[in-house]
């Protein structure tokens, strides 16, 4: 079977949490490459100014274009109407076919979103799902969350421990409206590519 990482998110912008994230887990679960799956109309972050969907996916090109076990998909991107995690593995699978095993990585934050989404049970069956630590989120609660999936749904979600970086995309959005540095927080390609196209400066 050959494995391949699934690590979908908004990248509005892309940060070295996710890299980290994605190379970590690409290693600890031999996958042969991850591929990047940036959101098109995401239905839970309508409540914020999202941006522009060809914005987020060069940021992530930039910032995955070094390793070459990363990919990025304009699947969901590409997509009319809002994109749901769903649709999108059942895609996947479709286009890889039977040989071809799926892991969706995710941080602590959406492993405790998971039920929300549409179709979990379902979702759950589909392919294998790694929840990564992040810091602000607890381990005893995440390990909580686990349980809880696999008691109700019957279905093992891996935890994994990744080299921790307390970085999130909503601090360097505040961080460039104020002014302050986000250098180190995520490649300087992106940071370049922000300054260019002045993005979130208001
Ligand atoms: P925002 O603050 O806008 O929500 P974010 O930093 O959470 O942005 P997303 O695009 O929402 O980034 O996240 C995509 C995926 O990456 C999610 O599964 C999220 O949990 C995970 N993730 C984001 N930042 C980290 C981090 N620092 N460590 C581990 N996982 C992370
Ligand atoms: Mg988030």
């Amino acid at each position: 079977m050959h494995r391949i990482g699934l690590m979908g998110g908004t990248f509005d912008p892309i940060h070295y949490g996710h890299l980290v994230t994605a190379e970590e887990i690409r290693d600890k679960f031999n996958l042969e490459k991850v591929i990047f799956v940036p959101s098109g109309h995401p239905p839970h972050k309508i409540e914020r100014h999202v941006s522009d969907q060809e914005h987020r996916y060069l940021m992530t090109f930039l910032a995955t274009a070094p390793n070459p076990f990363f990919e990025v998909s304009r699947m969901e991107i590409d997509r009319q109407g809002p994109t749901y995690t769903i649709d999108t593995i059942k895609q996947f699978k479709a286009e890889y076919g039977d040989e071809y095993e799926f892991y969706f990585i995710t941080g602590a934050d959406a492993i405790f979103e998971i039920l929300t989404w549409k179709d979990a049970e379902q979702l759950l069956g589909l392919c294998e799902f790694i929840a990564a630590t992040r810091p602000g989120f607890n381990n005893n609660d995440i390990r909580a969350q686990l349980e809880h999936i696999t008691s109700r749904y019957g279905k093992e979600v891996y935890s994994v421990e990744v080299p921790s970086l307390a970085i999130s995309s909503t601090d360097i959005r505040q961080r460039i409206r104020e002014g302050r540095p986000i250098k180190y927080l995520l490649p300087e390609s992106v940071e370049y590519y922000i300054k260019k196209c002045n993005l979130y400066i208001k």
